[in-house]
């Protein structure tokens, strides 16, 4: 028996029918972006139909129903991963606008020559670049933690990194390369005993492992609806209130103000809206963030600690697999032991560009990304000039799937070599 009801869950996706190239599609791909069930995609269609109209601006009906369920959207977001409440939660873009939205006010705020940034090679480019802008800007010093030969983050070096200059420590959760979880609590712990603050990047953490702001002590972290379950364009920070409220909005504009005093000498006393809404200036993505709530009750209904159970078991079923069965002509990056990584498995077989394993595995309806991942700095580091390829899991893969792909690689060297 699996941990999870797959059967059930993927009766809910109607896009895992879809035939390409003649065969059933295999979803290897959700690290860069998840697929949706029909609950998430009724609600995006129930808004249209029923209830659409712009928030917090007007008296009649429709108004109300939108304000209501985008608002209670955060209450439920602010649950899911133990925020205090909804004043903590910021609904943005992404995860790449949630991170350069806290590294430019905390660079207005807080940052000045000398102070330090501290990141690890591990970081997808979201949360490398507004950080080398900010420390460009304020002459900061950004510092880049490297990783131990098992790919994980060397803690040794963190601990001589870290220090009385640090100011931040930004670092991701789950590498979307390696798999690497990092221990953020023991992060946070060491930049908090240096009066630094800790920034996480959730992107691949918040879809499939439980999490809780509070128990892990974190002070910020950022991620996308897209990776779990939700609609495209719609992601989340969270921030520690008494920080939200020190800094000063990204953008400005309506919405985002509960009052706009300006005489004609130019002179303006302006004051921001209470919290969440101080960070959310403009017509938001009203049916992304309502689309978010129905995604996160789909995954609280299944338990995430039942979602990552059952992907480290998928894990470790396919990197026995991989070894087992490809005869050495494959390298398989990140941890060994599945404790320590979530189910994202890199790989590039001997002698072939990690695009042209794609491609043939594009033709056996199996779904994988090719090439940096946005993490062009860790492969390098690798050694990995041309990228590698990533195979991705989530709760409606099965083992069935994983044979498949084993024996669609198989097959694939078993071509090139003769
Ligand atoms: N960080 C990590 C670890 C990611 O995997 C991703 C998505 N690939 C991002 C940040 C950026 O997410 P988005 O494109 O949704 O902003």
């Amino acid at each position: 028996m699996s941990i999870l009801n797959v059967e059930e869950i993927r009766q809910d996706f109607p896009i895992l029918n879809r035939l390409i190239e003649g065969k059933r599609l295999v979803y290897f791909d959700n690290a860069a972006t998840s697929q949706k069930p029909v609950q998430v995609i009724n609600a995006i269609k129930n808004f249209y139909e029923t209830f659409n109209a712009n928030i917090h601006r007007g008296l009649h009906k429709l108004s109300q129903e939108a304000s209501e369920k985008y608002e209670y959207a955060h209450n439920l977001v602010a649950d899911f991963i133990g925020a205090k409440d909804r004043g903590e939660v910021i609904f943005v873009r992404n995860t790449t606008e949630a991170l350069n939205l806290v590294a430019y006010s905390f660079e207005l705020k807080y940052l000045k020559p000398g102070d330090e940034i501290v990141v690890s090679i591990m970081e997808h480019h979201s949360n490398l670049l507004p950080w080398f802008q900010a420390a460009k800007r304020t002459k900061a010093l950004l510092r880049i933690v490297d990783i131990t030969n098992e790919h994980k983050l060397d803690y040794n070096l963190l601990e001589e990194v870290i220090g009385p200059k640090t100011k931040v420590v930004a670092i991701v959760h789950m590498s979307n390369m390696l798999g690497t979880i990092n221990d953020v609590r023991k992060i946070a712990k060491l930049a908090h005993e240096n009066d630094a603050l800790v920034v996480v990047d959730g992107a691949q953490s918040v879809p499939h492992l439980p999490i809780n702001v509070s128990d892990l002590g974190i002070d910020f972290l950022a991620f996308s609806g897209h990776k779990m379950l939700g609609p495209t364009g719609i992601g989340v920070l969270y921030g520690r209130r008494d920080l939200l409220e020190s800094l000063d909005p990204f953008l400005t504009g309506g919405d985002m103000i509960s009052s706009v005093r300006c005489g004609l000498d130019g002179k303006c006393k302006i004051d921001w809206n209470m919290l969440p809404w101080k960070f959310e200036a403009g017509t938001p993505n009203i049916v992304g963030g309502i689309g978010l709530s129905v995604a996160v009750e789909y995954l609280k209904k299944l338990g995430m600690s039942k979602v990552h159970e059952y992907e480290k078991e998928l894990t470790r079923y396919a990197l026995k697999l991989l070894d087992e069965e490809l005869n050495g002509n494959i390298e398989v990056y990140g941890p060994k032991n599945v404790d320590e990584r979530g189910g994202i498995i890199s790989f590039n077989i001997k002698n072939m560009d990690p695009h042209v394993v794609a491609l043939y595995l594009d033709e056996f309806g199996i779904a994988v990304r090719s090439g940096f991942h946005c993490t062009q700095p860790l492969h390098e580091r690798l050694g990995l000039n041309n990228g590698s390829v990533r195979a991705s899991f989530y709760i409606y893969n099965t083992k069935e799937e994983i044979n498949y792909f084993v024996d669609a690689l198989k097959q694939i060297i078993k071509s090139e070599n003769y």
